[in-house]
């Protein structure tokens, strides 16, 4: 009888391991910089919760928002958030608080002015700013990292395009199930030495995939810094303007590299 169990329980092991190693990972485009990846049950967000589009980039969905918000497949068992920056087409605390309510065990990870944001909408004594994992990075900083279940996190701080030291941007790389890797850049500028000063950090993993926004791919500076310092797999680009959506094989064409321009499409990671 005992051995009869041993076996069983090796079965199920056996399982489970076949189902983390074998089931692909995907990226899902979710609107602007927002993303969902997943790899079997691991599944994480980058810059899904913001409600300002400035009238030029997208927004997610209302459909795709509201089944985030109720946990529908793709979206349920999420298992952390990050967020790059506070830029209204990034975060809005609102719905970000609004949908870790609904969602009483995900954390979140930003930056300090994102855990700032967040104490402004909810008051500083909410028990919600017990999820929040703030980093207080300097681009000068040494990078900073975390472990929670199935998920490895690293992340560096590189500063936001077109000179804006006020703003802290943050560059997650977030790995899955020891499997999959992906790193987001926010909204990095496409400045060598702010990629030079991590060179080891970026180094040191490769990603599946990289989803720098669009001027990476558009600048001979943005393509020497993913040529030296991306080490992914795949790099698609993301923040792309609402103009695009329902044209991205003439978008990804002018830049020669792949993009996303619709919420909703997909692509496999190897
Ligand atoms: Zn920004
Ligand atoms: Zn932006």
């Amino acid at each position: 009888m005992r051995n009869r169990w041993i076996y069983v329980l090796g079965l199920l092991l056996a399982a489970d391991y076949l189902h983390a190693h074998q089931s692909p990972a995907t990226a899902t485009y979710l609107g602007n910089e927002g993303v969902l990846v997943e790899r079997g049950d691991t599944k994480v967000l980058f810059d899904a919760f913001y409600s300002n589009s400035y009238g030029t980039y997208t927004l997610v969905p209302d459909e795709m928002a509201s089944a985030m918000l109720a946990g529908e497949p793709p979206y349920d068992g999420i298992d952390a958030i990050f967020v790059s920056h506070v830029h209204g087409d990034h975060f809005s605390a609102g719905p970000a608080v609004a949908y870790l309510r609904a969602h009483p065990k995900v954390p979140i990870y930003g930056s300090q002015q994102t855990l700032e944001a967040i104490a402004d909408e909810v008051g500083a004594d909410d028990a919600l700013l017990e999820r929040v994992v703030a980093v207080d990075l300097a681009p000068t900083d040494a990078p900073a990292s975390f472990k929670i279940d199935g998920i490895s996190i690293e992340v560096v701080a590189i500063p936001h395009s077109g000179d804006r030291p006020e703003i802290q941007n943050l560059s997650w790389r977030v790995t899955l199930d020891q499997l999959t890797t992906v790193t987001h850049f926010g909204d990095a500028g496409t400045v060598k030495e702010d990629f030079e000063r991590h060179a080891e950090h970026f180094a040191a993993r490769r990603s599946q995939a990289a989803f720098p926004p669009y001027w990476f791919l558009e600048s001979e500076d943005g393509k020497a810094i993913i040529q030296t310092h991306f080490n992914a797999d795949q790099v698609i680009g993301v923040h792309v303007p609402a103009a695009a959506t329902g044209n991205g094989d003439e978008a990804r064409a002018k830049v020669g590299g792949d993009l996303f321009t619709d919420p909703g499409e997909s692509r496999k990671l190897n």
